[in-house]
């Protein structure tokens, strides 16, 4: 028989020892964590959730390789503070950061994400859109869009680092791919594992698509329009009447490419008009009707909105691929969402804001080799709260102060317990762009119950009979006691979560310098 002497226990002891120090990701059993984000990406541009306006097959890699959720919201459907809901793992109450338009910047000081895996020993990075106003904290590498304050161009972003600010010249999705992977690269010979944001600006307004793109733009093709293009606005409460959402009222000429509108090099003014020059010519020629022109400003958005998705969704693949070729992705969590959905069309509309399906829902999409059973699919209803929670059990990290979220872990099984819940929704940014009403609601398994508190007006819509938010059915017969549940519910979440009884103060200047933005936007 096999006998230890003195001597091989050493030994043993010292072989064990140096598997647990030397590869610290794999011997610790803490995963890498990879969280790919988008900006304004609704599931209908999401191949990998079935009817979408685009292909996207590198973002559906991760479907397959993992869980796809099919309920996924946030909780403010607007950039900024879905960004520090995703680093909190709180509502926008909690965080202070409302608004991104009259917000103080971001308090990166107070407990994140970030900051709690760091000293926990990851290596940390966040690279691309950013757009919190601070400098981010709980890094240990940065590298922020930094033009436009923070909303940066498609074509030849600054970038800001700790060592201030850097030109560059290309594509924005490549560039914040090319420095994601040139970190990558040091960050994978490290003994500790790493959490990386990295963040595109894609496919945010106004939907510039990349060069391969605008090399194969093809004019002629037409995307699906949705049913309720022309929706009858009599029909909406004041809340959605007031709102400038149309297409038809609010999409500016730089938004349909009928003008250029950015900072190009020569060669991408040239790609630039290679692909619309000769539509607009057409364009102009024509004297179309109110309703041919909304249909023709709708193809030009979706068309360059799925473009550009599609200009991301290759650099995507280039991630993928990396993490595969270093045989990174057996010990990496592989996330993608989106800051929040948007409006493809729905309602004669674009851009977010509302509780609506289209803008809260977000796709979310989790690969983790060995942990999550590849193919699979969740209708539990979880939202961006949930996100940090998840991401520190699964490093096993404890949060100091409690989170608003939940960790999703549990729905990683594959017989997964019974999950249920409300979400709660709170949308401050009035005055804002697009003069979207402030409101807060519920959103149950079924139901969804809202309620515009600066118009004294609500909304209930049956999810299961009307997915898209189109018939309001609060006061109709039939439906009191069933209101009167979820107006408990409702208040129930504000209890639970402490939502203030008033919001922050809005500068009285901010609404009318909105609006004339907004008109000097249509005049140019
Ligand atoms: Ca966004």
């Amino acid at each position: 028989m096999f006998k230890f002497n003195g001597n091989q226990t050493g030994l043993l002891i010292a072989a064990m020892l140096s598997l647990i120090f030397s590869t610290g990701a794999v011997a610790l059993g803490r995963p890498n964590i990879v969280f790919i984000f988008s900006d304004d990406h609704a599931i209908g541009a999401v191949s990998a959730y079935g009817d979408s306006i685009v292909q996207t097959p590198n973002i559906d890699r991760i479907a397959a390789g993992g869980i796809r959720f099919d309920r996924a919201y946030v909780g403010n459907a607007i950039c900024g503070p879905s960004r520090a809901t995703l680093l909190t793992g709180l509502h926008s109450h909690a965080n202070g950061f409302y608004s991104n338009e009259w917000s103080a910047p971001f308090d990166g000081e107070q407990q994140t994400l970030s900051s709690l895996l760091q000293e926990a020993g990851y290596q940390t990075a966040v690279i691309g859109k950013w757009h919190l106003y601070s400098d981010p904290v709980g890094f240990d590498y940065w590298e922020v869009i930094d033009n436009v304050f923070e909303q940066g161009t498609y074509y030849n972003p600054s970038f800001r680092g700790p060592n201030g600010v850097v030109e560059t010249t290309g594509y924005v999705a490549d560039l914040v791919t090319d420095k994601t992977l040139a970190w990558l690269e040091q960050a994978k010979e490290e003994d500790r594992p790493f959490f990386l944001l990295y963040n595109h600006k894609t496919p945010h307004r106004d939907w510039l698509p990349g060069p391969q793109e605008l090399r194969e733009w093809d004019e002629g093709y037409r995307v699906k329009e949705p049913e309720s293009l022309f929706r009858n606005v009599d029909e909406f409460n004041e809340a959605r009447r007031q709102s400038r959402m149309r297409i038809a009222d609010y999409m500016t000429d730089q938004d349909v490419k009928l003008s250029m509108g950015n900072t190009l090099t020569p060669e991408q003014e040239a790609l630039w008009k290679s692909a619309f020059a000769e539509g607009n010519r057409q364009y102009r020629a024509l004297d179309l009707t109110v309703q041919d022109d909304v249909r023709w400003k709708y193809q030009r958005y979706a068309k360059t909105y799925a473009a550009s998705v599609k200009s991301m969704d290759r650099q995507i693949g280039r991630l993928l691929d990396y993490l595969e070729a270093n045989s990174l992705m057996e010990d990496t969590i592989v996330l993608y969402s989106s800051d929040q959905g948007f409006f493809l069309g729905e309602n004669g509309w674009f851009d977010k804001r509302w509780m609506d399906e289209v803008s809260s829902q977000v796709p979310l999409l989790i690969e983790w080799r060995g942990h999550i059973k590849p193919g699979t699919a969740s209708d539990a209803l979880v939202q961006n709260i949930d996100f940090a929670p998840t991401l520190l059990a699964a490093a096993g990290v404890k949060p100091k102060k409690p989170m608003h979220g939940v960790s999703l872990l549990p729905l990683f099984e594959e017989e997964a317990a019974p999950w249920s819940r409300d979400l709660y929704y709170h949308f401050y940014e009035n005055p804002g762009f697009h003069g979207v009403a402030r409101h807060y609601g519920v959103r149950t398994e079924r139901y969804k119950l809202v309620y515009y508190y600066q118009n004294d007006e609500w909304e209930l819509f049956d999810l299961v009979t009307d997915p898209q938010d189109q018939v309001n059915l609060y006061g109709k017969q039939g439906y009191a006691a069933l209101t009167d549940d979820l107006r408990q519910r409702l208040q129930a979440l504000r209890v639970e979560y402490r939502v203030p009884d008033t919001d922050p103060e809005v500068p009285w200047y901010h609404g009318p310098l909105i609006r004339g933005i907004e008109k000097l936007m249509m005049w140019l």
